[in-house]
């Protein structure tokens, strides 16, 4: 869709937003709503598709789906983001909803974005639906745990990688590229686990030091580009040059397509949890996998998000909400019990965890399609 936004400075400016559903044969639709200048159709449905076996490799009952709107969330006002919001969320309210397709935050939305969603689809409908979205601040039908579920999945599964080396992960150092909501809540539960990060940063840049950050002073950098950089807690460091650092656990938590073919052969990692979704491109996962290089795929490592924004939606349908402990608790235990399978798959089939993660995932949408058969 192209919609028209009224600037602060009194322009009217046109932007582009697109909504895809990819499968829906588990169920509704889910999937975040993504703000960013580099969004287009293309990379909204290769998402929606990320979507589909995310859901379906942690079983949980949702198809897959995702949003966007090409623009720099950093450029716009407090007041012009809620206007593009609302105008975009009455865009796709034909779409979404609490049985057919539940949006959640992504690359450039947060909590109140789904506050102003959440709003604006209720306004039309005349009462309050908290279930239309998840993500949401937790006095408006959020979830306790949903803000740090990301990356608190993250770091089960670099846990659980690094024992497969007999590391412990308290013992570990670490490398995260990214430093949004994903990345910082890795660094703040991976730190608290005793691990070292040894090298974080933004899209601008970050800080590097062999003896580990202080986490605990970067951490209200996070959401502020450009911050890292400046704080000269440590060498700075590009968000290329991050990538080829030495460190037990590398955590691409930032974006697509950033272990590519050209500097896979120099990651200095020996063990990658990918916190963004396809951080690794398909000939990088060949040469990272020759190398002995051990990855949990995105479908699987950064699924945490969409396990507690399937908890949010259940306490939202029956107005009955979880201590946060519980919330971690029934995460953790489905995240533990999609890997189980996972590698008990690639080890009987002899595969990366990537295939495995895959072969779970697609199985179970196949599945569900032959079971529901062709209508009428
Ligand atoms: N945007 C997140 C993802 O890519 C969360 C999606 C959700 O919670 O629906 O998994």
């Amino acid at each position: 869709m192209n919609f028209p936004v009224k600037m602060d400075n009194g322009d009217i400016k046109v932007f582009t937003g697109y909504r895809v559903q990819h499968n829906l044969s588990r169920g509704p639709a889910k999937g975040g709503i993504r703000y960013s200048p580099h969004t287009d159709l293309d990379e909204v449905r290769a998402l929606a598709m990320w979507m589909t076996w995310k859901c379906a490799t942690v079983d949980i009952p949702f198809g897959g789906a995702k949003g966007g709107v090409a623009c720099d969330p950093n450029a716009l006002s407090m007041a012009e983001l809620e206007r593009l919001t609302r105008r975009y969320s009455t865009d796709i309210s034909l779409l979404i909803g609490p049985e057919t397709d539940i949006p959640a935050p992504d690359m450039g939305t947060n909590p109140q974005v789904m506050a102003w969603i959440m709003d604006t689809y209720s306004m039309h409908r005349g009462h309050t639906f908290p279930a239309v979205v998840t993500g949401k601040p937790v006095p408006i039908g959020g979830s306790e745990g949903r803000q740090d579920a990301t990356g608190r999945g993250v770091v089960i599964l670099a846990r659980e990688l690094a024992k497969r080396i007999n590391l412990d992960l308290q013992n570990a150092t670490v490398i995260i590229q990214g430093f949004g909501n994903v990345g910082s809540m890795t660094a703040r539960i991976i730190h608290e686990t005793g691990a070292k990060i040894v090298a974080i940063c933004d899209r601008y840049g970050g800080v590097w030091n062999p003896k580990g950050l202080d986490i605990p002073s970067l951490l209200p950098l996070s959401n502020h580009d450009g911050a890292l950089m400046e704080s000269h807690m440590g060498d700075s460091i590009s968000p290329t040059d991050i990538l080829e650092l030495e460190a037990d656990i590398l955590i691409p938590a930032a974006m697509e397509s950033q272990i590519t073919i050209e500097n896979a052969p120099r990651i200095n990692s020996k063990i990658i949890v990918e916190g963004a979704n396809g951080p690794v491109t398909p000939d990088a996962d060949i040469i990272l996998n020759q190398r002995g290089i051990l990855l949990a795929p995105d479908i699987l490592a950064n699924a945490g998000g969409v396990i507690v924004s399937y908890f949010e939606w259940v306490q939202d349908l029956q107005s009955l909400f979880w201590s946060e402990q519980e919330v971690n608790n029934r995460m953790e235990s489905m995240l533990m019990k999609a890997w189980h399978q996972i590698l008990e798959v690639a080890e009987k089939e002899k595969t990366d965890f990537r295939t495995a993660a895959y072969m779970v995932g697609v199985k179970r949408v196949a599945d569900a399609t032959i079971l529901r058969g062709i209508y009428p």
